[in-house]
């Protein structure tokens, strides 16, 4: 350890021999030593000082006068100073020695014992304070390095972010394409073996589609772009939507599936419906993924009613293949699946219920399992639902042939993707709507200036000139007719932050892909209505 240097002013040598002498056998010192004040100030100038020992009565200079030049001075006032007196102990001599900056006293004749013991108190609190100044110092140092690291994680939350969303729209355009062409192909004449195999193209098109899903719905989870949007909704129609669906699919692996109600459940609550949808889908995909055997019963239990609404418990029971103790606390987790052995098996990406949780978690609600390995899994998610205000007003739930027509109306499609622009002319003009179709947002310009349509309907992320940037110029046009032709825009991308920025460039509507057959119709006749009445 680094010696500490004492410095030692009296105007008799003696003095100083004796001190030093009486010092000596402390080993952490090094002793510095004068007579003359001017030259003990030098000292302190250029040495590492950090205690001093200074006689009272001098000559030249008193050392209550040279304690205060070392305390005016930046370079010497953290010294620590002890004055050796012989003046009478009286208290204006302390105050004068105390108000020139010095901390202690002792008194000549020198008492060996004390003097030491006080200069070993000094020593031991200068150490302590080298000791928080290098703790300071490191502490300073690692908040620094933690703001660097809190920067490089929000940047690479936000290249994640960048990243899903351009994959997303990647994947979702092409995935678009083939769902539109599932839905065409359904309504034409098949044989029995061309409709099982877009039975499958349908089924292997939908999991890409919920594997894409899930893993942007995390990375919104965790990024707090998560929204949950509250709705007025048939509860009923729900359970049965749910029995409906999961019947064939059981169905097809001779499993059965059953449905139980248990107390006086409401016809409609408010909740987001969608989210419900997607745990119970969850839990009730995952239970005939692991059950060869058996059934799975579905029970939905109506628990308790309060001014909170109705706590509601959705149940999935079933009889499959279990899952060990151990692995049971780790399935909510992102990324944990049962077992390696099972993970090969039966696939999957281990992240539907840790979107479940986290989804449970965003509602005020509660999952949880139970399981029995080779008996069976049990999972529950529970909410407090608030109680219905409005009736429920349904969709139509006919195919998108037989909807009303839309006689005449003029469509620009603005869309990069040949596939995609395609299936929606093909739609468009299934309801006798009047298509025009170009590739990019200058094109979508031009032709707006060429005519004036009854809609656009536009691509967000094109070639030349991207959509948003289309739809800022034709809202710039000074042609009243023009800048206030309705605009739809048609987006790859599921994130808030995109949807809104349409909203904000002056989109009527946005629609993402892929788009469902009825909410493009809803819109499109929605927005045709708004301007016929405007006009
Ligand atoms: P994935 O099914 O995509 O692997 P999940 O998060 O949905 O991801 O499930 C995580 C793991 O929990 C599964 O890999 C499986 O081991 C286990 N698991 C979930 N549900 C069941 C069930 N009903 N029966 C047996 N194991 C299940």
């Amino acid at each position: 350890m680094k010696k500490i240097n004492l410095l030692i002013l009296d105007d008799r040598e003696e003095n100083i021999i004796s001190l030093r002498a009486l010092l000596e056998e402390l080993d952490d010192l090094h002793i510095i030593a004068h007579t003359d004040p001017n030259e003990a100030l030098k000292v302190c100038w250029h040495e590492d000082i950090t205690i001093a020992m200074v006689d009272v009565q001098m000559p030249k200079m008193n050392g209550f006068e040279f304690v205060s030049l070392l305390k005016s001075n930046q370079k010497t006032n953290h010294i620590m100073v002890i004055m050796v007196t012989a003046i009478s102990k009286e208290e204006r001599y302390l105050l004068e020695g105390l108000r020139s900056g010095a901390i202690d006293y002792l008194y000549k004749p020198l008492n060996p014992e004390i003097t030491r013991a006080k200069v070993r108190s000094f020593i031991h609190q200068v150490r302590l304070q080298e000791e928080i100044k290098q703790k300071n110092i490191a502490l300073e140092v690692s908040g620094k390095e933690l703001l660097l690291a809190k920067e490089e994680a929000e940047h690479a939350r936000k290249s994640k972010e960048i990243f899903l969303a351009n994959m997303s729209h990647e994947i979702r355009t092409p995935i678009n394409g083939i769902m539109s062409v599932i839905h065409v192909l359904k309504t034409s004449p098949l044989s029995n073996e061309q409709l099982e195999w877009l039975g499958i193209l349908d089924n292997a098109s939908q999991s890409l589609l919920v594997i894409i899903n899930d893993i942007l719905d995390l990375s919104r989870i965790d990024s707090g772009k998560f929204k949950i949007e509250m709705e007025d909704f048939s509860l009923t129609k729900f359970i049965d939507n749910m029995d409906r669906m999961f019947k064939v699919k059981a169905d097809h692996k001779d499993l059965h599936f059953i449905v139980e109600k248990e107390g006086d459940l409401p016809d409609n609550v408010v909740f987001d419906a969608l989210r419900l949808q997607q745990i119970v889908t969850n839990f009730i995909s995952n239970s005939l993924k692991f059950t060869e055997q058996g059934s799975i019963t579905f029970n939905v239990k109506l628990l308790d009613i309060g001014p909170k609404g109705y706590l509601i418990r959705f149940t999935v029971t079933d009889t499959g293949i279990g899952i060990l103790t151990d692995h049971l606390p780790k399935i909510f987790q992102p990324f944990e699946q049962g077992d390696g052995a099972i993970t090969k098996r039966y696939g999957g990406t281990g992240l539907g219920l840790a979107i479940v949780k986290q989804l449970a978690e965003l509602l005020d609600g509660e999952v949880g399992s139970k399981s029995d390995v080779g008996i069976g899994s049990s999972f529950y998610f529970e909410a407090w639902f608030q109680k219905s205000k409005t009736e429920q007003t349904q969709k139509p739930n006919e195919p998108y042939i037989n909807f009303p027509k839309l006689d005449g109306v003029q469509i620009l499609v603005a869309e990069d993707n040949d596939l995609n622009a395609f299936m929606l002319a093909h739609m468009l003009k299934t309801w006798n709507c009047e298509v025009d179709i170009v590739k990019d947002g200058q094109q979508a310009l031009d032709a707006v200036l060429h005519k004036t349509y009854d809609l656009v309907l536009m691509d967000t992320h094109m070639p030349v000139m991207s959509g948003f940037d289309a739809i800022k110029a034709i809202k710039a046009l000074d042609d009243l007719e023009k800048n206030s032709m309705p605009i739809i825009t048609i987006s790859a991308s599921v994130l808030a932050h995109e949807q809104a920025a349409a909203y904000e460039v002056g989109a009527r509507y946005v629609i993402v892909k892929p788009f469902d057959p009825v909410d493009l119709y809803s819109k499109i006749s929605s927005v045709v209505e708004t301007s016929a009445t405007e006009n």
